[in-house]
């Protein structure tokens, strides 16, 4: 299956007839073609987008959330062939991509939907005036998404950016571009203006660049790795875009002396291990008291291995294949520095799958590793490694805990185990990040800020942060008679 381009309601190829490959990792196949565009293309969709936006922002709120509502309902009927294309684009499982990416994409158009139909007039009295507060569109926004959550990242962003009456140029990661543009087939159909919605595909570099650097975009929302986003910042910042940056992340799952212990488990690895250890929020630094230490990591060991590395339409399947043997090459040399630095894998650290259903030799597959042993400063310890790979820290108290916690240049999540709420909730202030979930790890509340501190991004997504970024507040003060 081919991606093109989706510029001005019409899919079309790059203006100069570039394409890139698809490969779907879980076999090494080409699955199809897509367009390599640059900033010519960039063009075409910033002038569709300009031309769509008086009619699009001329709609009131509640227009536009109808909208997002057909959207919503245009992707649940196409829902199986959404989880199809988005496990074959990244090699996770089906069964996953069918829980998470697909639905999770369409409760995002639908919880924006709802969410607007929420809002109140904003309205400040004073005692010889009147203040209204009015949220305008930006006009044209750049969207820029990586490859582990495809359509979950991007309707994340393209929902509360339509919502808000602003038109969208997108460009998807270069090894996911099929739910884009399923997406992009939903809107044709269901009659969204031409214009509104346009996708360009295509490299980082070039497309990407050139949203970035285009000067009728006016904001750019980026996910993607703290690496790209110190160079759209760079880029961006200079420009007075406005700029929201969701970035890398090494979280740290917090094992307390009074965790109960399954639970524990069971949520570390869940944390670690969810679509390959490929998810910013990802618990890849497990923390355990030294109390419980042996016992947890007996019962850790032996849950990880329970897990079926396998093909991804097969049922059975926990962990498909990572996104590519490029990606696969990254995190095994992090598995030999993790040896060199001290550290003994407890299970995993191989491509082997004896036992284990479906891989092929040319899928890029590993079977999910623990590292022990490590000094919490090691570069395995501290660094980025995006795949399922775990390493394992042993504290003597809450403050070293903590320590361990905010010893990264990362500060996106975590979670802290225990049964005593109070003391979890006291010492979840305490660690340098965004989101913090007791006995739970990803347990979303749309309505909630999204995001991190440190070097895991600027500014937060997620209901009114979101309604916030994509639009600009016009105050207008009105003086009583
Ligand atoms: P990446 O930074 O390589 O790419 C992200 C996007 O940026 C892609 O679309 C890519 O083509 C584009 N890009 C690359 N170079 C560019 C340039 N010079 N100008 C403009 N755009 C450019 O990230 P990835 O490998 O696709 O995704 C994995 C990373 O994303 C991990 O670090 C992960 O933690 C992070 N991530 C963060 C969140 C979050 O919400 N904080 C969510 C998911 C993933």
């Amino acid at each position: 299956m081919n991606a093109l381009n989706f510029i001005g309601g019409v899919f079309v190829e790059a203006h100069d007839g570039e394409t890139l490959t698809n490969i779907n990792p879980a076999t090494g196949e080409e699955i199809g073609r897509i367009a390599r565009s640059n900033k010519e293309d960039v063009e075409a969709a910033v002038q569709a987008s300009r031309l769509a936006q008086n009619e699009w922002s001329a709609l009131t709120l509640l227009e536009r959330a109808d909208w997002l509502d057909r959207l919503a309902d245009g992707l649940e009927q196409r829902k199986e062939e959404l989880a199809q294309r988005e496990s074959k684009d990244t090699g996770k499982p089906l069964a996953l991509a069918r829980r998470v990416d697909a639905q999770r994409s369409i409760d995002n158009f639908r919880f924006f939907a709802n969410f607007a139909r929420e809002q109140e007039p904003e309205v400040f009295e004073m005692a010889d005036a009147t203040n209204v507060v009015h949220r305008k569109p930006i006009g044209t926004v750049g969207l820029i998404t990586p490859w582990n959550l495809p359509l979950y990242l991007l309707s994340w962003k393209v929902a509360p950016a339509l919502l808000m009456g602003n038109t969208i140029v997108a460009k998807p990661s270069e090894m996911t571009p099929l739910t884009a543009n399923l997406l992009c087939e939903v809107a044709s159909d269901i009659g969204l203006p031409s214009g509104v919605l346009n996708v360009v595909h295509g490299y980082g570099p070039e497309v990407g660049q050139a949203i970035l650097e285009h000067p009728s975009i006016r904001a750019i929302s980026f996910t993607g790795g703290t690496a790209t986003g110190r160079h759209v910042a760079a880029t961006a910042a200079p420009k007075f875009k406005k700029l929201s940056l969701e970035l890398g992340g090494k979280n740290a799952t917090i094992i307390l002396d009074d965790a109960n212990l399954d639970a524990a488990v069971e949520g570390a690895v869940r944390a670690g291990f969810t679509n390959g250890g490929q998810v910013c929020l990802c618990g890849s630094r497990i923390l355990v008291h030294q109390s419980i230490a042996d016992q947890f990591t007996t019962k850790l060991v032996e849950s990880v291995n329970s897990m079926m590395c396998g093909a991804p339409e097969d049922a059975s399947t926990h962990i498909g294949a990572l996104i590519s043997m490029e990606h696969l090459q990254k995190v095994e040399s992090y598995i030999e520095l993790g040896l060199e630095e001290g550290g003994t894998v407890l299970t995993g650290g191989t491509r082997a799958m004896t036992g284990q259903v479906g891989p092929t030799q040319d899928g890029a597959y590993l079977r999910p590793t623990i590292i022990d042993g490590l000094d919490p400063s090691a570069r395995t310890s501290t660094e980025e490694i995006f795949g399922p790979v775990v390493t394992l820290h042993r504290f003597d108290s809450d403050e070293q805990a903590i320590q361990i916690a905010n010893a990264t240049e990362y500060g996106l999540a975590g979670s802290i185990w225990s049964t005593d709420t109070e003391r979890a909730h006291a010492l979840a202030q305490k660690i340098e990040t965004g989101i913090v979930w007791v006995n739970t790890w990803l347990h979303r509340d749309l309505r909630t800020p999204f995001g991190g501190v440190k070097n895991s991004g600027v500014g937060r997504e997620g209901g009114a942060w979101s309604l916030g970024f994509f639009s600009e507040p016009l105050n207008v003060c009105i003086k009583h008679d």
